[in-house]
C-alpha cells in the first residue's frame, strides 16, 4: 500500500488539497483533524472540555469510526454521523485543546494505522510523517502564512454563513500554531525526510499539481 502523509497548519489548504490529489491519484483521503474535532465534540456535549482527567476518563464511552462512501469521509461518534458538527470555531479550538493530551492521541492512533495498512492513501494531519505513519513513502510539510491561512479560513466560514471577523480568524490560527507547535506530545513539525511545500504564492490548482507532481516522483 502507498501511504502518503501530508501534515502543516491549520489553513494551509491541506484537507482541500489532499482532498483532490487522492481523487486525481484513486487513493483514500484520510482527514486525521476529524477524529480530534471529534473527541473534542464529545467533551463538548458532556461538558467536560476544559478537565483534562474527565476528558480521559470519557474516552472509554466513545467509539470514533470511519467510514468512507464513494471517496468521502465521514466519521462517527458512537454510530452517529457527526461530520457536520465539528467544523465550528468552537471544536477548532477544542480539538486543538484535546489533540495535547497524550491519551487522546493514543486512543486515535491505531484507527489511524490500521486504514493506512489497508489502503493507498493521503493522510492528513500534523504528526503522520513523525509519529502516525513514519514508514510512509511520501512525506510532504505544507504551509502558508498565518495571515494568509486566516484569510482563506475567513472566507470559508463566511461561505457557510458564519458571522466571524478576520482578526479573530487570525487570533485564532495564531493560538492554534501555538498550542500545536509548542506542545510536549508530537509537535507540529515537519520530518526529516518531509518536502516542504510553501502554498502562500501558489493558487489552488497549483498546490494541487505539486503535491501530485511530489507524490509521483516518490512512487515512481
Ligand atoms: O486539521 P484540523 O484543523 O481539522 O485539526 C484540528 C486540530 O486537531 C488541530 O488544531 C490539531 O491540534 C489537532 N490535530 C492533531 N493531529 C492531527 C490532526 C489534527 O493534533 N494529526
Amino acid at each position: 500500500m502507498v501511504n502518503v502523509a501530508i501534515d502543516g497548519p491549520a489553513g494551509a489548504g491541506k484537507s482541500t488539497i489532499a482532498k483532490a490529489a487522492s481523487k486525481a491519484l484513486g487513493y483514500i483521503y484520510v482527514d486525521t483533524g476529524a477524529l480530534y474535532r471529534t473527541v473534542a465534540l464529545a467533551a463538548v456535549r458532556a461538558e467536560v472540555i476544559n478537565d483534562t482527567e474527565r476528558i480521559i476518563a470519557l474516552l472509554d464511552s466513545l467509539q470514533v469510526e470511519l467510514q468512507y462512501v464513494d471517496g468521502v469521509q465521514a466519521v462517527l461518534l458512537n454510530g452517529e454521523d457527526v461530520s457536520a458538527y465539528i467544523r465550528t470555531p468552537e471544536i477548532s479550538m477544542g480539538a486543538s485543546k484535546v489533540s495535547a493530551i497524550p491519551a487522546v492521541r493514543a486512543f486515535l492512533l491505531d484507527l489511524q494505522r490500521d486504514i493506512a495498512k489497508k489502503n493507498n492513501v493521503i493522510m492528513d494531519g500534523r504528526d503522520i510523517a513523525t509519529v502516525v505513519l513514519p514508514q510512509a513513502e511520501v512525506k510532504i510539510f505544507l504551509f502558508a502564512s498565518p495571515e494568509c491561512r486566516a484569510e482563506r479560513r475567513y472566507k470559508e466560514l463566511l461561505e457557510k454563513g458564519e458571522s466571524v471577523m478576520y482578526e479573530d480568524v487570525l487570533a485564532d490560527v495564531n493560538q492554534r500554531d501555538y498550542q500545536d507547535s509548542h506542545r510536549e506530545i508530537a509537535p507540529l513539525k515537519p520530518s526529516k525526510e518531509s518536502v516542504l511545500l510553501d502554498t502562500s504564492e501558489l493558487d489552488l490548482k497549483a498546490s494541487i499539481q505539486a503535491v501530485i507532481d511530489i507524490i509521483k516522483e516518490k512512487t515512481a
